[in-house]
């Protein structure tokens, strides 16, 4: 010890050294490439206004389209989603990118605890729902087995609806084409909401990058009408449909899937 306190820049530069070598042992979060899309939907206040105007404009809309009359013999219902709809799973995002893991780490535990909170706007639209008497049914893929956990969480955020009935999760296949035709057996589908292109129609199962956007196109009219979706560029049909729904890739081979679609992008721009 009294040698270093004889030679102070000897001592400044053992530090600098172990404060180097400990700076190496844990990567850079900034090359996580999930860090903006996570960033951005758990803190920016822009996300609270996109779902704020999403939920109102849905809701406006709703007065207008409950004027039509369904099919003689069916009733209206709303389809949605549940996360990144309606529920806000940022914590777990947060979570799995701080701590360097993936789904589906700590994702069971996370629908077990059964608190995550509703978007901005939310509890306001099924306010107007509750009150246009319309039953809404919640398709999503959070695991069957966790069925009670996710009613408790729609239950505590007191949202309509809450029960077996309505709430219809995975069971065997994420694909939604069979729960809505179980809505569609005694109604009729007014509006449907959700994150990902699945959400609200069969042609987007696990379909081309694309046919995804021109389905998108030859659907025009529907959005912000019959389909009300929200922002997520975090995970979902967007991006898997760019890996043709393939997963297990090495790092090098997902820096060519993604150098090639974004390099065929800007071929296509001419710039
Ligand atoms: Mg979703």
């Amino acid at each position: 010890m009294k040698i270093l306190l004889r030679f102070p820049l000897i001592a400044c530069l053992l530090v600098l050294v172990s404060f180097r070598a400990s700076e190496t042992e844990k990567p850079s979060i900034r090359k996580d490439n999930r860090l903006l899309a996570t960033a951005w939907y758990a803190m920016s206040a822009e996300k609270q206004a996109c779902y704020l105007q999403t939920y109102r404009l849905a809701g406006q809309q709703l007065e207008t389209m409950k004027k039509q009359k369904p099919k003689p013999g069916k009733s209206w219902a709303i389809v949605t989603d549940l996360d990144e709809t309606l529920l806000d799973n940022s914590a777990w995002s947060v979570k799995v990118l701080l701590e360097g893991k993936d789904y589906p780490d700590f994702w069971n535990d996370w629908e077990k605890a059964g608190k995550a909170p509703a978007f901005p706007g939310a509890l306001d639209f099924y306010k107007t729902v509750s009150q246009l008497k319309i039953p809404v049914y919640y398709i999503s893929n959070r695991n069957a087995k966790n069925l009670d956990a996710t009613i408790s969480n729609l239950k505590n955020l007191g949202l309509p609806n809450a029960d077996s009935s309505h709430i219809l999760l995975k069971n065997k296949t994420s694909n939604k084409i069979e729960r809505r035709d179980q809505v569609l057996k005694n109604h009729e589908i007014l509006m449907l909401l959700g994150d990902n292109l699945a959400d609200f129609d069969g042609v987007w199962e696990e379909a081309k990058s694309e046919n995804r956007s021109k389905s998108v196109a030859d659907n025009a009219t529907k959005w912000g009408n019959r389909f009300i979706i929200f922002p997520n560029p975090m995970y979902g049909g967007w991006r898997d449909a760019l890996f043709s729904y393939k997963r297990g890739m090495t790092e090098a081979q997902q820096d060519s899937v993604w150098t090639l679609h974004l390099g065929e992008f800007l071929k296509a721009a001419e710039f």
